[in-house]
Order: structure tokens, then sequence, then C-alpha cells
């Protein structure tokens, strides 16, 4: 193994063409994992760029849900990801079995169930179709009118599409520990600091954060957001993955992490398990290697394929 990061920079790539692989990492990994990666971006665009790959292999830097995704609508490649333990709050919030216990003994309200890409695969193959926070508004609109819905397993998220879109919606109440750290005191104080900055925040912030922010979109829409916003000040309430890509792509404005209660800005620590000496090793054993039993990919596949199609 190098020890050089730039040694071991290069020993990835030579890997990484030699096993025809494609490196996709999610924008909250580390700065120099998204640098090596041959494709940066949300949950939509990855799923776009698993389905689509030619590559043997897909190393998938983000969390275990991730990968798994590009296993179900790829299954031929081989799926790879540093660290099997990049868990994930929101999928650990609705287990398989309790969402399928909940469905039966709720048979009668026959719901139209959607899932929020953050959920195991299990969780997919029971839903009617999967959004994610790029998308859910427009997923949301294409439900059918004659069916309640039941939106898993992200309470934030789905509370503000039902802002968006004025339809009713029961809530799974799973969180993202990292997104609901962000208080309203915490961002009104930075706010206090940069009085003409102007906010952007994800919507698995909790409702008290999103009432501050002058804008709440995916991690992929805060690019253009940042890039157009009609301010040089910009606090960022996301994961602090975002602020690397951000300060590459939106290079002339100031950008300031939104802080936490506890610090000046908030870390996925499922996310970060990931290293550049995890990345390689992966690459070199092929290993851990996401595998799911066929029946529950492809009962999976279908409602994440209904959702690429209603997203063109
Ligand atoms: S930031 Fe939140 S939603 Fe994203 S992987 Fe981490 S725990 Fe899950």
């Amino acid at each position: 193994m190098p020890t050089a990061a730039l040694d071991l920079k290069e020993a990835i790539l030579q890997l990484k063409k030699e096993r025809n692989a494609v490196i996709l990492a999610h924008n909250y990994q580390t700065g120099d994992i998204q640098d090596l990666a041959d494709y940066v971006g949300d949950s939509l665009g990855l799923a776009y760029q698993a389905k689509a790959t030619e590559a043997d292999v897909i190393v998938f830097c983000g969390v275990h849900f991730m990968a798994e995704t590009a296993k179900i609508v790829n299954p031929s490649k081989t799926v790879v990801l540093p660290d099997r333990d990049a868990g994930c709050s929101l999928e650990q919030s609705c287990p398989g079995p309790e969402l399928e216990a909940f469905l039966q003994a709720n048979a009668a309200k026959n719901y139209y169930v959607i899932a929020y890409i953050n959920c195991s695969a299990h969780v997919k193959s029971l839903c009617d179709v999967i959004c994610t926070s790029g998308n859910a508004v427009r997923i949301v609109e294409q439900a059918p009118s004659d069916r309640p819905i039941l939106f898993v397993p992200d309470a934030n998220l789905g509370a503000w599409v039902m802002e968006q879109t004025g339809r009713k919606m029961d809530l799974w109440q799973g969180s993202c520990y990292v997104h609901v750290e962000f208080t309203r005191d915490s961002i009104q104080r930075i706010k206090d600091e940069y009085p003409d900055a102007l906010v952007v925040a994800h919507p698995e912030c909790t409702q008290a954060v999103r009432l501050l922010a002058d804008e709440v979109c995916s991690t992929e829409k805060m690019i253009s957001w940042c890039k157009n916003a009609p301010s040089d000040h910009l606090i960022v309430v996301t994961e602090s993955g975002m602020l690397h890509r951000l300060r590459k792509e939106v290079p002339g404005k100031t950008l300031i992490a939104g802080p936490t209660e506890r610090c000046a800005c908030a870390d996925c620590k499922y996310m970060k398990l990931n290293t550049l000496e995890k990345l390689h090793q992966c690459l070199d054993r092929l290993s851990p290697e996401v595998v799911l039993p066929e029946d529950i990919r492809a009962k999976a596949e279908a409602p994440l394929l209904r959702m690429l199609e209603q997203s063109k």
C-alpha cells in the first residue's frame, strides 16, 4: 500500500483503469475523494450515472443505500464501497420489517407509498415509487389522487413537500441526524453576523430552519442557486462536504457553512468513514461488495425505474 498521498491517488487511478471501474462520489464525500471521482453529484444524478455506466465495476463513494441503489439499477456490475459500515440515520429509522408490518396492519387504506431514496433495498421493494430531494415535489405531484400517500422515511422532507404541493401525506417519523442538528438559533446567529448573506438549506432540515432560508433545495440545485443568488455571501445549511464542490464551482462568492449548536459546520459521520486508503483497498480487493437477493432487487428496481421515468 503506497503511503504518500500522491502515490495513493496515482495507485487508485491505475487500479481503476485495470479494473475498468468508474468512481461515483456523493456531494458529501471529502474533497480528496470528490477530486478523484469520475462523477460527483446528488442521489438522483448518481442513480442515472450508475444505470448508464459501461464500466465493469462501480466504486460507490457514499453510504450503503446509495451503493445498493447502483446495484439495483445495474445488477450485472460489480458494485463496491470503501466502508461497509457507512450507514444512514434515515435508513435506520425505517427498517423493512417494520414498514412491512405497518402496511399489513393498514392494508385497508391502500396507501400509495413514496420512499425517499435514503432507505434500504427492502424498503424500496415495498414502495410504489422512489424520490430524491431533487425530484420529490415532481414525484408527489404525479401520485394518484384517489389514494392516500404514505411518505417514508424523512418526516422533514415530507413536510416540506406537503408545503410545496398542498398534497396531504402520512409521514413516517424518520430524520437525518445531521440536518436536524441545525437549529433556528444557530442559523439566526450567523445571519446576524452576516446581515447581507442569503441562506440556502436542504429540505431535510426542520421547518424552523427552513423558514429562515431564502431557498430550500437539493444539493445539486444548490450549485445553480448559489451561482445566481444576488449576494456575495451565502450561508449553506447542509452537510459540510457540499462546501468543497460549491467552492470549486462558485469561486467568486463567500460560502459560509451553516453552523450547528455544537460546531461551525456539520459532518455526517457515515459519509466521512470513506477515505482514500479504503477507496484504494476496495478497488484492490473488490470488497466490500454489494450483493442483493434477486427477488428483493427486482422488486426494488420497479419503483426506482418509475422515479427515473417520472423525473425526465
Ligand atoms: S447526511 Fe443524513 S441523510 Fe445523508 S447519509 Fe448522513 S445521516 Fe443519511
